[in-house]
């Protein structure tokens, strides 16, 4: 596609040049809406994705930042899946051990923004007895995770200068970056908090753009996600933000990049690893075709098992099955039911589509023939879950 490019938000030379219109998609897909009509009336915004050649940023250049509200009722906690709640758990230890179990003077900081309910942040200051304080517009005070009980103290606001001067040893943000239209003022905040601190070192995690761009899992593609980081675009803006990266990492099976950064005292290295940013470009020049393969695909799957009288249920009510409903239209009325273990989201109704959320024991009074799992890291627990019910659907999992 063509269109109008403009200056990139990460890098200070790059611009961001269209590549793909993906059409229309719900704002927001972990808003719970209360009703069907309510649900598929949903907010919807425009993809417009584009690349910059210079930094690896792949970019929502339709994305509105106004359109956001981060106040609705919101669910996107994970750890109802116990093969998230082992990652969790794993990050929390490897955090504590790399960067606050040696501190002696005095009690250790730690300081989350977007922190939800507070349960990684609690699992942090448990761990390295730390005092914790978190930020999220979105936190309701009677679903205070009970790890964080006593130990962590939220603020109902978005994370802003008003933070600096609070002490940080570890200032984390997970899932957040991603939603940020801005990220250089951004992390010059960030930056700005952690001088505060000595040896104060930041924790990023984003979903890893190469899920959608290479595995082609479009599903990905989502509005709330106006960027899609890969390790060298991340490492980039954090370098150019003037931050010293000490670790960066492809984790959670491929599917998160993590990075861990201190101040930077000197000035900017300069990077020459552009193999990897021509890779990226090469996979950005064939995306627009693969997008579209990847959706008839599906289309194809779906109207066959409408044609054969087949009881579909789509497995994971989060973001995934937000894009996959989303960009399949119409032909998504076919998923007959769609199954969460998060009791939050039970009973309320999926933006866009507009399909009820049930919990997974639904499928006991009314079975289906295929369960279609949108995130494989899932699927051994949702297939011991089924069996656990004696039921024996199919089980098709989307890469
Ligand atoms: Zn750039």
């Amino acid at each position: 596609m063509t269109g109008t490019p403009r200056p990139c938000v990460s890098c200070k030379n790059g611009s961001l040049e269209p590549f793909l219109d993906a059409g229309e998609a719900p704002v927001q897909v972990g808003v719970l809406w209360a009703s069907r009509e309510a649900a598929r009336g949903c907010p919807r915004g425009k993809l417009q994705l584009a690349f910059c050649r210079s930094c690896g940023l792949v970019y929502n250049v339709a994305f509105d930042p106004a359109r956001v509200d981060y106040s609705l009722r919101y669910d996107n906690a994970l750890h109802f899946s116990e093969v998230f709640r082992r990652y969790e758990n794993q990050l929390a230890e490897r955090l504590v051990a790399r960067h606050l179990a040696e501190r002696t003077a005095g009690p250790a900081h730690v300081m989350e923004l977007g922190c939800g309910s507070g349960h990684f942040l609690g699992l942090l200051c448990q761990r390295a007895d730390a005092r914790g304080i978190g930020f999220d517009p979105s936190h309701v005070p009677a679903q205070l995770d009970p790890v964080a009980r006593g130990r962590v103290e939220i603020q109902r606001e978005p994370f802003s200068e008003r933070a600096i001067g609070q002490p940080a040893d570890l200032l984390c943000f997970r899932h957040v970056l991603e939603h940020i239209s801005e990220p250089r003022p951004f992390l010059a905040t960030v930056r700005r908090v952690l001088e505060a601190s000595p040896d104060g070192v930041v924790y990023c995690e984003v979903p890893n753009g190469l899920l959608a761009l290479r595995q082609l899992s479009i599903w990905d593609v989502i509005y709330e996600h106006c960027s899609y980081f890969v390790c060298g675009s991340l490492e980039r803006l954090f370098e150019a933000a003037g931050f010293e990266v000490i670790d960066v990492r492809e984790d959670y099976g491929g599917q998160f990049v993590s990075l861990e950064a201190r101040v930077s005292r000197g000035p900017a290295r300069e990077r020459a690893d552009s193999a990897g940013l021509e890779q990226l470009a090469a996979d950005v020049a064939a995306y627009a075709e693969h997008f579209e393969r990847v959706r008839e695909d599906w289309r194809g799957r779906l109207a066959d098992l409408r044609g054969r009288r087949q009881r579909v249920a789509l497995w994971g009510a989060g973001a995934k099955a937000v894009g996959f409903c989303a960009l399949l239209g119409k032909d998504a009325d076919s998923v007959a039911t769609v199954i969460d273990v998060n009791p939050g989201k039970q009973g309320t109704f999926l933006a866009g589509s507009g399909h009820e959320i049930r919990p997974p024991q639904s499928l006991r009074d009314a079975p289906v023939d295929t369960v279609i799992v949108l995130n494989p890291l899932y699927e051994q627990e949702i297939r011991a879950d089924l069996g656990a019910m004696g039921l024996s659907s199919e089980v098709l999992t989307v890469a």
